[in-house]
């Protein structure tokens, strides 16, 4: 398979899981995860219309991004980020989806600040309480979220989840909706007495190759594909 004829491929089963649960295709924003990839590949991805990349190493992102030297592509840092190396990314990325720290987060706004700018983050969330996994645990989401939503550079733009990895992602739809729920009680303040983040908390990260038609199913708006677009990574 090519890469174009992937990049078909997934947009087809984006079409139909959202399809199924009556929801607009264009509510989903595909991000390609290009870690390890090449120039070339991203390049490649990139003519045929995608324009969101995951990447989920510092240094590497931060070649890449120089490298290909394209503004019109979009930067997204899903994996783990350390306190140490946020300036090295902060001022390249469209997103950072893996804000699972007040400290981290605290780090991001001083560095925002000396730049005067604003970032734009998810809160990571360990749905399934894996101890491999980085993420806040569902408990202490709402205080996190309170305190991280105070810093004045940073708007929180909602959640995202790395969900167990399953062969049969039916197993992952109870993750999903959980992290779906708390979105819904954050976003909208309707259950619980939760408050409000103070900019749009509309973004729900959540689903990759293996699982992201049920992702889609139980609300995801931005899902993270690699190996489906790119093939197997070395
Ligand atoms: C690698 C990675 C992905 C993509 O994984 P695939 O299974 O190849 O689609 C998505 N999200 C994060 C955080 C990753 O590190």
């Amino acid at each position: 398979m090519s890469i174009k004829n992937n990049i078909i491929e997934i947009k087809n089963r984006i079409n139909e899981a959202c399809k199924k649960v009556n929801r607009d295709p264009n509510e989903i924003t595909l991000i390609a995860v290009s870690k390890t990839m090449t120039n070339e590949d991203i390049i490649e991805a990139a003519s045929f219309g995608m324009t969101n990349f995951g990447e989920n190493k510092v240094q590497e992102l931060s070649t890449k991004y120089n490298e290909i030297n394209n503004p019109s592509l979009k930067w997204h840092q899903i994996g783990h980020l350390q306190r140490n190396k946020v300036k090295y990314i902060i001022d390249k990325v469209e997103l950072i989806h893996s804000v699972d720290s007040i400290k981290l987060a605290s780090k991001i706004n001083d560095e925002a600040l000396k730049r005067n700018i604003t970032a734009n983050i998810l809160i990571q969330v360990n749905i399934a309480n894996e101890e491999t996994k980085f993420g806040i645990s569902r408990n202490e989401a709402h205080h996190i979220i309170r305190e991280i939503d105070k810093m004045s550079q940073i708007n929180i733009k909602g959640l995202m989840t790395i969900a167990p990895y399953v062969e049969n992602s039916e197993i992952n739809r109870i993750h999903f909706r959980t992290l779906k729920d708390l979105h819904v009680d954050i976003s909208s303040k309707n259950k619980d007495n939760i408050f409000k983040v103070k900019n749009s908390f509309d973004i729900l990260s959540m689903g990759m190759t293996n699982d992201y038609e049920v992702a889609i199913e139980e609300g995801a708006n931005m899902i993270r594909i690699g190996t489906g677009i790119f093939g197997v990574r070395e």
